[in-house]
């Protein structure tokens, strides 16, 4: 039996991963941050399942703040593979806090190279890098190849995070990946990305829990994939017989906008009726359009991504609505 760590288990990737890697017969170790609230939505399902919490799944308690810890559970659990997912990864919230992003996902990402370093057998390690680390382009699609040119803090932390990681393949001879992942969506999105945001505000609206959504700009455009894809290219990426970095992404461009005509038509609602557009909520720096060139990585991994983007949307927007029924059922009445 395999034994994988995965940090950042509790995001939208770090859950999907942890069900393939149990579906794949792993002992799985996440690692998450103690907070005061215990509930852990993404994982519920599976640690309900008395067959596999505290079985094949654990969760232990590391910060990436925490190294001290974090050495000490790698040292313990002796893992064949690190799926690296944990840091700060929301790209607007990275202006707010800055040293923190920084921290978490470049300094963060460096010290547990360095503990990999000191491991009698290192383990394999994954490290899910960003097409942000390509801000400004040079070239357009972007692959493994395109210069690194970060225009946020976000983008700048992963850029140092992912040349760390090419600094110890080479220099140490870890084998040691970057998935170069461009926008991966999915009903586990977190609510203040764009995308969930507006699945989430069609179907609220719809059934009357809200009346309208805020957006800054809706021409922006993104390489937008589905996040159980990518954590399959991120396992397969270590099965490979050769450390390699590699571009994950659906080479298709869409506007924000997009999503607002497919998720509000699919409540049959009319978004330019319910969208009020707010200069306040433009980014200070938004990466030019940026499009991905997985050419590689379908090569190398016999990967590619499987669903559509209307698909998607609709999914994502049907997952809310179900959370918006409970919700209205929950509400309390009034006399
Ligand atoms: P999420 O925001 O859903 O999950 C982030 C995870 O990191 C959570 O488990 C979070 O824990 C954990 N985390 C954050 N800060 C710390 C910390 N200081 N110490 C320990 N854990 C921490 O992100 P995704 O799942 O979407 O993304 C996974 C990775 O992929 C991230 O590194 C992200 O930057 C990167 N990425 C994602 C893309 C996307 O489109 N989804 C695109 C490109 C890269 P908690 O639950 O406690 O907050």
């Amino acid at each position: 039996m395999k034994r994988a760590i995965v940090t950042g288990i509790t995001g939208q990737d770090g859950s999907y991963l942890a069900e393939l890697l149990l579906g794949k017969e792993y002992e799985v170790h996440g690692f998450v941050r103690r907070s005061s609230n215990i509930t852990r939505p993404r994982l519920d399902h599976l640690t309900s399942d008395l067959e596999l919490y505290n079985q094949r799944l654990f969760l232990h308690y590391s910060d990436l703040e925490d190294m001290t810890t974090t050495r000490r559970l790698i040292l313990a659990i002796q893992p064949d593979e690190i799926f690296h997912l944990a840091g700060q990864s929301h790209v607007g919230a990275s202006f707010e806090i800055p040293e923190s992003t920084c921290e978490f996902t470049a300094m963060g990402t460096l010290r547990l190279l360095e503990i990999i370093r000191d491991c009698p057998k290192r383990p394999k390690l994954l490290h899910i890098g960003s097409s942000e680390i390509f801000g400004l382009p040079t070239q357009s699609p972007q692959s493994e190849t395109t210069a690194f040119n970060p225009i946020t803090p976000y983008g700048v932390a992963k850029a140092f995070a992912v040349q760390m990681v090419r600094v110890y393949r080479e220099s140490f001879g870890f084998f040691a990946c970057n998935a170069i992942c461009f926008n991966h969506e999915s009903p586990r999105r977190g609510e203040s990305f764009v995308t969930r945001k507006i699945t989430r505000a069609a179907a609220r609206i719809k059934l009357g829990l809200e009346k309208g959504l805020s957006l800054g700009n809706v021409e922006g455009q993104r390489d937008w994939g589905f996040a159980p894809d990518y954590v399959d290219a991120f396992w397969r990426m270590l099965q490979a017989d050769q450390p390699t970095d590699l571009v994950l992404s659906t080479g298709k461009l869409h506007r924000v906008r997009d999503w607002l005509e497919i998720a509000f038509a699919h409540v049959g609602l009319d978004w330019r009726q319910l969208i009020k557009l707010d200069d306040r909520l433009v980014r200070k720096a938004d990466p030019a359009t940026l499009l991905g060139d997985s050419s590689l990585a379908r090569k190398l991994l016999g990967w590619q991504p499987s669903t559509d983007f209307e698909k998607m949307v609709r999914q994502m927007v049907d997952a809310d609505l179900a959370i918006a029924r409970e919700d209205l059922h929950a509400a309390p009445k009034n006399c």
